[in-house]
Formats: C-alpha cells, structure tokens, sequence
C-alpha cells in the first residue's frame, strides 16, 4: 500500500519540519565532546566515515570538525602483526550526557561488527571519548578524559589539528603534550580526507 493513499499518514506541513529542523540545529546548552576513531581491518577509510556519519545522524549530537587521517602502528601487539590503523579525532556537541554518548559510540561500534574478544586485538572500529567538557571521571565504565589520551601521539596529533587551543582536563594543554611525546609513527595520509556532514 503507498502512504500516499493511507487516510492515516498525514503529510508534516513544511513549516513544522523547519522548525524540528531548527532545534535540532541549534541544540540547546550543547556540550562540547571530543571522540576518537581507529579503525585496523576491513576498508577503514569507509569505516571512519561511517562513523562519523553515524554521529551526525545522533539524535542531538552534532560534528562540528572532523580530523585529516594518520596511518599509525597498532599498540601492544608486535610489529607487522596487525595491519597499521587509520586514526582520526572528531569534535561533537551534544546535549546528550555523557553515559548516553558512550552507549551510542558502543553501538556504532557494533554496527561495524566489531569483536570484543581480545585486549589489543584488531578492530573494524574503535570509538573513544577523549573528552566531555571538563569533566573528570575515574569510572571504570567512562573515565573521563580518556585514561590514554594524554600520552598517545595517535590521538594527541589529531585532536591537535581540530582544536590547537585545547586542555585536556588534569593534563595540561594538547599542544605541550604533543610536544612532548612527538609525532614519530603517526603518518598523515594527505592522499585520504574524512567528509564533514552537511
Ligand atoms: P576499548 O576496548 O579500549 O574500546 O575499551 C572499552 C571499554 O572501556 C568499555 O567497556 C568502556 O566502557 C570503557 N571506557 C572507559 N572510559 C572510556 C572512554 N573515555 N571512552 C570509551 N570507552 C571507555
């Protein structure tokens, strides 16, 4: 049956749709999160878009800027043994709490059909909150910032490149971080690019 011609769908006049549209926009008192994305199997480059997409397409959640893409070395596991990862930062706001941000990253994670089943283990896609304003957590099930942020080139070289003026809460600036710990193993891939959604 085409909705069309079903007495009970009712077309949304276009002047309600604008004003949703608006609201959703403008998000009100949005919070500023920013998100990690690795991706080491599987066509990764899509992966992140469709990661990011997915953000975008969050109930109030919005991607304000989107990283250019490193090639870095997988962590803890030993060399060659892993296909390389292609890494990105995404900075979101968001009027959603913090919890309900990481159920939603858990769930893109899923989307991606991504296998929790060994520490260090590839993964088609990895989502992790670096950030959530300056909120600090020591729970185990969202630490806040991120517990590896701060000392990893992968994510600091990123996050850098979407927001130089930025702090990570309890650490310092992401620039001094950065300087300390160096841009050696994180490749820019200049040949790839992360769309920003419209
Ligand atoms: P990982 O395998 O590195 O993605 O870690 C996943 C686990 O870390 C999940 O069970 C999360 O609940 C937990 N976790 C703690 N803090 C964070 C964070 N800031 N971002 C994402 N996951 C986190």
């Amino acid at each position: 049956m085409s909705t069309s011609s079903d007495p009970t769908v009712q077309p949304v006049p276009a002047a309600v749709v604008q004003q949703v549209d608006a609201a959703d926009v403008t998000l009100s008192n949005p919070k500023r999160a920013v998100i990690a994305l690795g991706s080491n199997l599987g066509n990764r480059l899509e992966t992140l878009q469709g990661a990011v997409d997915a953000l975008e397409d969050t109930p109030g959640l919005r991607v304000k800027a989107v990283s250019p893409v490193y090639e870095t070395q997988p962590w803890g596991v030993e060399p060659q043994s892993q296909p390389t990862y292609f890494n990105a930062v995404v900075l979101v706001k968001t009027t959603l709490p913090p919890s309900s941000l990481l159920e939603r990253s858990h769930a893109i994670e899923e989307a991606f059909q991504r296998v929790r089943d060994e520490r260090f283990g590839p993964r088609t896609l990895d989502v992790d909150i670096l950030a959530y304003q300056d909120v600090r957590s020591d729970d185990p099930r969202l630490t806040l910032p991120h517990p590896r942020a701060h000392e990893r080139a992968f994510v600091l070289v990123p996050w850098h490149d979407v927001e130089p003026g930025a702090e990570v809460p309890g650490h310092g600036a992401v620039a001094e971080l950065l300087a300390a710990v160096g841009r050696s193993g994180v490749v820019p891939r200049t040949d790839l690019e992360l769309r920003l959604p419209e």
